[in-house]
């Protein structure tokens, strides 16, 4: 039976990652029948009207305005509350058999609540990775709201197993944009032309991108203060672009239209300030500027990939994997950016596939071929290391007898028959007591 998938996509930050999932679906027409539903920033005008560019190459199957406007952490949760409306609209009518959902922002946070409530078997991309902001939450909301993992390496699937979700339901596939980077056409020809398009030269040119902190909204303002400064003292030509429409946005825009003001030679003759640069292109560019600077995902996860230079600024990528190419700089900080820049701009570094080999999306259609994923019921998988000093291994039944509970998978209960025993008799604790203390029953 031909199987139905939503896949979401809802800001080019995520598109990377969606788009060569949506074509390894069609390229199986026999067996999945895709539907691109596009929302969130794609189609706002400040998120650089993106839609535009995914409805030039595919079929659109639903554009959901999902965003509340507002520069608040208010209207970032009332656009979650308007895309579950929205969503579970959406899903009613196309009936799904797999909802796609990526990461970790508000807008898929909505996407999953939908999904799951409607009981659709809801498969998330890139759990189990660290955001240094609210991020981080959403995205361990969305797992737990999942029912099939794809995740980028060993250390994300660790932290899925440590969230109990089931092992059976998780694969380490790699990140699909990289599916995407290992088969662009990177040729020389390529690049010269998106070179000369946005109007720089290889090796001459810094890109900086940098989104608000919506931890720290006083941090944004001190970042960005160093990024202006460095887009003043950088010699090379600067391609600039604008945040996301994050709780914050409003005021680094604000300074940067000052800035812009005060020094208009320089906006002139030196930096662009751009909404969006179209995909391939901006792929193009990334792999011969003299460096990235901001705190960008691109800076840590697709930088590497292309072994360019980068310079992470602040928290927001805070606990991220990271290559040898990343230099990480705290602002406000003695030293200037500019001088961390030198350092390192225009080394060639090793690319380093820390997320993925490049072959992520035939990992994933080949996991889905194989299982059957339930749709409602989630099991939770308990550590049984963890969990041996709450659980007796002969819990008390209501007739007095001794059993062991049944809801543990078989492993971890025979892992805490057997070690329980032991550790207790030799520390002499009594597992109920310390139940009693912890106020658990
Ligand atoms: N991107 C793009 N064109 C641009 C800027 C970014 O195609 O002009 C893509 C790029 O592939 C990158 C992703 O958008 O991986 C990152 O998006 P962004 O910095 O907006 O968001 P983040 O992932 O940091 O939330």
């Amino acid at each position: 039976m031909v199987k139905k998938v939503c896949i979401i996509t809802s800001s080019r930050a995520d598109f990377s990652k969606m788009e060569p999932i949506y074509l390894g679906l069609l390229s199986q027409h026999d067996n999945y029948e895709p539907h691109l539903v596009v929302s969130g920033t794609h189609l706002l005008t400040e998120g650089g009207s993106t839609w535009k560019e995914i409805q030039e190459k595919y079929d659109i199957a639903a554009k959901v305005i999902t965003v509340v406007s507002g520069d608040s952490y208010e209207s970032m949760a009332e656009s979650v509350a308007l895309g579950i409306s929205k969503f579970t609209s959406i899903f009613t009518a196309i009936k799904p058999d797999y909802v796609v959902v990526h990461g970790d922002r508000f807008d898929a946070l909505s996407v999953a609540i939908a999904s799951s409530l409607l009981h659709i078997c809801t498969v998330h991309v890139e759990g189990g990775e660290l955001s240094g902001t609210i991020d981080g939450s959403l995205r361990h909301a969305i797992t737990k709201l999942s029912h099939v993992h794809f995740v980028c390496n060993k250390r994300a699937r660790s932290r899925l197993m440590q969230m109990g979700e089931d092992p059976d339901t998780v694969m380490i596939t790699g990140c699909p944009s990289y599916d995407r980077y290992a088969t662009l056409d990177s040729s020389e020809e390529a690049i010269k032309a998106a070179c000369a398009k946005w109007n720089v030269e290889p090796k001459k040119f810094v890109l900086i991108t940098h989104h608000p902190d919506t931890v720290n909204p006083e941090n944004t303002v001190k970042e960005f203060k160093s990024i202006l400064d460095f887009v003043r003292e950088v010699p090379e030509r600067v391609l600039f672009f604008y945040p996301n429409i994050d709780p914050g946005n409003k005021s680094i825009i604000s300074m940067l239209q000052k800035h812009r003001e005060g020094h208009l030679h320089l906006y002139r003759d030196k930096v662009s300030v751009l909404s969006h640069v179209p995909f391939d292109e901006f792929a193009l560019l990334l792999q011969v500027t003299s460096c990235i600077a901001g705190n960008s995902s691109c800076v840590v996860r697709e930088a590497c990939f292309f072994g360019t230079p980068a310079i992470l600024v602040g928290n927001r990528q805070e606990g991220r994997d990271m290559g040898k190419n990343v230099r990480f700089y705290n602002a406000p900080n003695e030293r200037k950016l500019v001088n961390v820049y030198s350092e390192i701009k225009g080394v060639k570094f090793q690319p380093q596939m820390m997320y993925g080999a490049g072959n992520a999306v035939r990992h994933m259609l080949d996991f889905l071929s194989r299982h059957e994923f339930p749709s409602s019921r989630k099991s939770f998988n308990d550590d049984a290391r963890t969990m041996k000093c709450y659980l007796s291994p002969r819990t008390q039944s209501t007739d007095g007898k001794s059993e062991t509970p049944r809801s543990y998978p078989l492993h971890a209960s025979a892992a805490i028959t057997g070690s329980v025993d032991t550790e207790l008799s030799r520390s002499g604790a009594d597992p109920l007591f310390q139940l009693s203390k912890l106020g658990t029953h």
